[in-house]
């Protein structure tokens, strides 16, 4: 029998919550499938690799088939040598009396580093998904530091605001996920996103045809993009095993196909498509075949969604000349 060669998986923040909801499921075979073996590469800050060293025993201890190796490390050079796939979740979190734009600045140095990193260490096509916060600007600054990697290979995850968007629309209409299509979240993974209804479909019908216009503006928008601090004030800790969820969802569409007639949201750099400035790392529908993703082309916009959709790009650009000067 021939055996496929181990692909590489690379987590930042391994240890961290949503790295432990993450890499037990990555390891399983539920990113890359039944019969692809793998190697995960654990990456953490110095004080955290005590509890790496628990997560890892707790792998073993798993005995997943197709895990193959483990390499548990500090060191961004091992921690992303050859790598094929990078889920970058640690990030600094905003401390207490810390501006937004501290935090910027502080993940900036973080992900310029990640990005040489990866330049100089991963394989010449490695996919990388941001999840540590500010995902898009993040992504971007590591980009712009990975001159020898396909910029479109870096993206952030919006995933999560796409499935929230899902399932408040689910429930308000008492129908099943399943029978939802082409919803999207353009731009920012902040409160500035902008969860679109405009091309949704429920059972092949329009679904603004079943949605009263106000509920969408006052209720729906504001929910979607409120809820991780609503899950913060009812859990007391951020959303960690959903968060992990759109992590594999993302990149396992990504490597594969959306389904017929569907779209997922990304953030991506953009080709400039609905007006959004070339590079800047903004989430758009896309579909996803062959290994590649494509921004959904030509749908119309209406003035109100111009103006969503140009709110979160203008804090996206805000975001970018605080990191990037
Ligand atoms: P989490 O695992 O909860 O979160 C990690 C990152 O994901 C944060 O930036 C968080 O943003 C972000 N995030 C993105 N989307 C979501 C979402 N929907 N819900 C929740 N979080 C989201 O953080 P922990 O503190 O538990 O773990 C972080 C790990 O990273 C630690 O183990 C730490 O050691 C490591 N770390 C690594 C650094 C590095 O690589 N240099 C630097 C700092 C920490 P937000 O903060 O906005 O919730």
């Amino acid at each position: 029998m021939n055996a496929r060669p181990p692909l590489r998986v690379a987590v930042t923040g391994a240890s961290g919550q949503i790295g432990y909801a993450l890499v037990f499921r990555i390891a399983s075979g539920e990113l890359l499938g039944a019969g692809q073996p793998l190697i995960l590469h654990l990456v953490e800050i110095p004080a955290a690799l005590p509890a790496l060293r628990g997560v890892r025993m707790e792998l073993e201890d798993c005995a997943f088939p197709e895990l193959r190796d483990i390499v548990t490390t500090d060191d961004l050079g091992a921690g992303f040598r050859d790598v094929d796939l990078a889920f970058l979740v640690g990030a600094k979190p905003r401390g207490a009396g810390m501006e937004r734009s501290d935090l910027l600045l502080q993940n900036t140095d973080i992900f310029k580093t990640q990005g040489r990193a990866l330049n100089e260490h991963a394989t010449s096509e490695t996919r990388v998904l941001v999840v540590g916060n500010p995902a898009n600007t993040n992504a971007l600054v590591a980009q712009r530091h990975a001159p020898d990697l396909p910029a479109r290979n870096f993206t952030a995850m919006t995933r999560l605001d796409h499935n929230r968007a899902l399932a408040k629309v689910a429930d308000k209409l008492q129908q099943p996920v399943s029978l939802l299509r082409r919803l999207c979240v353009w731009g920012n993974h902040s409160g500035t996103q902008y969860p679109d209804l405009s091309h949704a479909l429920v059972d092949g019908r329009p679904l603004l045809e079943s949605l009263d216009a106000d509920w969408v503006e006052k209720e729906f928008i504001p929910a979607v993009a409120q809820r991780g601090a609503e899950i913060i004030k009812v859990r007391g800790a951020s959303s960690a095993a959903s968060a992990a969820n759109a992590a594999i969802q993302h990149m396992r569409l990504w490597r594969e196909n959306t389904p017929a007639g569907d779209w997922t949201s990304m953030a991506v750099p953009s080709d400039g498509s609905y007006g959004i400035p070339e590079g800047l790392v903004y989430s758009f529908p896309v579909t996803c075949s062959g290994g590649r993703y494509h921004i959904v082309p030509d749908l119309p916009i209406s003035s109100y969604s111009r103006e969503r959709m140009e709110r979160t790009r203008r804090e996206l650009e805000g975001e970018k000349s605080t990191a990037l000067g």
